[in-house]
């Protein structure tokens, strides 16, 4: 179910009321889309999703040579401390360990970063803008937007998380 969030004290509303429950204030109207409209505006919104999973994707790239990167230092690291110490195989082991997983701790960390800021970046400003110009073709308002990519898009897409962007 959607919810309208009041914008003066941040209550969450149901989209049919029109004042806010607590605080009393109006709530901004819904017009409600015809079957095609919000058909059109689904297919509409799934294709940035699909656009934005593309974005992601390129990051991809860079990722796999800084993955590389680390298995190459992780290596020669593990063959510097066994030159250092020949004899004692346990400080070889334990320190080839601890910097394997710190190594790749830190590289899983930035897979998520180097991801989402390629998202960023292609949403900001250039989708957002699109986004804003179609509705406003479309004489659809932004809630509708929001409330129709809500329905129409899984809790965790990519474009969930920006709607409040927009
Ligand atoms: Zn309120």
């Amino acid at each position: 179910m959607s919810l309208i969030i009041c914008k003066f004290c941040k209550s969450e509303n149901n989209t049919e009321s029109e004042r806010c429950f607590s605080c009393n204030a109006p709530l901004p109207k819904i017009n409600a889309l015809s079957e095609k409209a919000k058909e059109h505006l689904s297919n509409y919104i799934n294709s940035i999703e699909k656009r934005l999973k593309a974005e992601k994707k390129k990051a991809d790239t860079p990722l796999f040579i800084t993955f590389t990167l680390v298995l190459l230092v992780w290596i020669f690291s593990s063959f510097v401390s066994y030159k250092s110490f020949p004899d004692d195989t346990g400080i070889i082991i334990t320190f080839s360990i601890i910097l394997g997983a710190g190594l790749f701790l830190a590289w899983g960390g930035s897979i998520s970063y180097f991801e989402q800021k390629a998202i960023d970046k292609a949403f900001n400003p250039k989708i957002k803008d699109e986004i804003v110009e179609y509705l406003k073709e479309m004489k659809i308002s932004e809630l509708n937007f929001k409330i129709t990519a809500t329905e129409t898009l899984p809790n965790k897409s990519l474009l969930t998380s920006l709607l409040d962007n927009i």
